[in-house]
């Protein structure tokens, strides 16, 4: 099949652009590398022997996706595009409504025009919101969420479930994502992000590297075993491989679909410390701080459906994780503004 990954030069857009070629299919990317560099594509080419037909765009510019759609015979569509930040999220709503849905709408429009009836799309746990038990389970109700980019990942959901009600042709397979960490094992493809660090994992590499003095550990009084908040961190390209049933699933089944990716096992961050200090032999230096508005204690998905349905489940454990975030870390000090070493 030919899979149009909008955002593809991103975190898990490049991973599954890997593991999509080494399953036998076609792929094309946009991004507008807003927060990824064309350097990602060099990258994905050479760990797949391919040229990579790529485009810079945006998204948002319904005539340069036109173009894209017209110019291939794109069998799906898997749209990664989007603005992640929780916190800027919070300062900058109008920038996250525009960009996240503004995208989604361009290319549901865009699919229709041009007679493409599949698509993937890169959902969150947070959806679920503040109310559910976990583990959290597809049947359950989307939630309350507690900042501007959960309420697009949600909103979004509702627009492609919309547009699947209303086109019986249309496949939507809503992937919710629990927390991606972990690098591809060559240490070529990896997590950059631009700044300080939000999210646990690319902290952590970044103090191992010497990047950042000291990783603060948000609060210890959690009701959780050892009173830091527990994830389901689950390895990239486990998440990849996801994916790449999730196509093949949607290339045979109408409607929606839902599925979480996730392994089912909560870590405490704790735990990750202690796990990448094993796998690094560095000593990650922490102290711990404050609470983090809007983080929960504790979640982690049931990953049985996936399993049943998709033929998928999660097979890398947290050392894997470790060890290939440190590897490319260590590899990429810097990330991608400067060769591998
Ligand atoms: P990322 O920022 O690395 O990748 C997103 C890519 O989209 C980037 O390359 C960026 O340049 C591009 N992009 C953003 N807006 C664009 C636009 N308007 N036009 C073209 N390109 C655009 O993020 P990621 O971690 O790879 O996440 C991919 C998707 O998965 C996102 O939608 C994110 O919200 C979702 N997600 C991520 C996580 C996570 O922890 N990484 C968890 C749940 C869901
Ligand atoms: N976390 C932390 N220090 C940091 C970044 C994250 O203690 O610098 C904690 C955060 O409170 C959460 C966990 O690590 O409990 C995972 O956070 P991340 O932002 O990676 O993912 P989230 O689950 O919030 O999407």
């Amino acid at each position: 099949m030919l899979v149009f990954l909008a955002g593809g030069a991103g975190y898990i857009g490049s991973h599954t652009a890997v593991e999509l070629q080494n399953s036998g299919h076609d792929i094309v990317i946009a991004d507008n590398y807003s927060n990824s560099s064309p350097e990602v594509i060099k990258r994905i080419s050479e760990l797949t022997h391919r040229d990579v037909a790529a485009y810079e765009a945006d998204v948002c510019d319904k005539a340069a996706m036109l173009r894209i759609m017209t110019a291939h015979r794109i069998d799906c569509v898997m749209h990664f595009a989007g603005l992640k930040a929780v916190g800027e999220s919070v300062k900058k709503p109008l920038a996250y409504y525009r960009n996240n849905i503004d995208a989604t709408l361009t290319l549901l429009e865009c699919m229709q025009k041009c007679d493409i009836h599949s698509i993937v799309f890169s959902s969150s746990a947070t959806v679920y919101g503040e109310e559910n038990p976990y583990p959290y389970v597809e049947t359950m109700p989307r939630g309350r969420c507690s900042n501007p980019y959960g309420w697009t990942k949600s909103m979004m959901e509702q627009i492609l479930e919309d547009a699947a009600r209303a086109d019986p042709r249309l496949s939507v397979v809503l992937l919710r994502y629990f927390n991606p960490i972990g690098a591809h094992q060559s240490g070529l493809l990896g997590e950059d992000p631009q700044g300080v660090p939000n999210n646990l994992m690319p902290y952590v590499a970044q103090v191992a590297v010497g990047r950042r003095d000291h990783l603060t550990i948000f609060g210890h009084d959690y009701p959780t075993p050892d009173g830091t908040c527990r994830r389901d961190y689950i390895h990239v390209m486990d998440l990849a491989a996801g994916h790449v049933r999730a196509v093949e699933y949607a290339a045979e089944h109408k409607g929606t679909a839902v599925f979480n990716l996730g392994t089912g096992m909560p870590y405490s961050v704790l735990d990750i410390v202690t796990a990448f200090e094993r796998n690094s032999g560095v000593r990650v230096r922490y102290e711990f701080g404050p609470r983090r508005e809007g983080d929960l204690p504790e979640f982690w998905a049931d990953a049985d459906k996936a399993r049943k349905i998709l033929g998928w489940s999660a097979s890398r454990n947290l050392d894997d994780m470790c060890r290939d975030s440190w590897n490319w870390q260590k590899r990429n000090p810097a990330g991608y503004k400067t060769g591998c070493l």
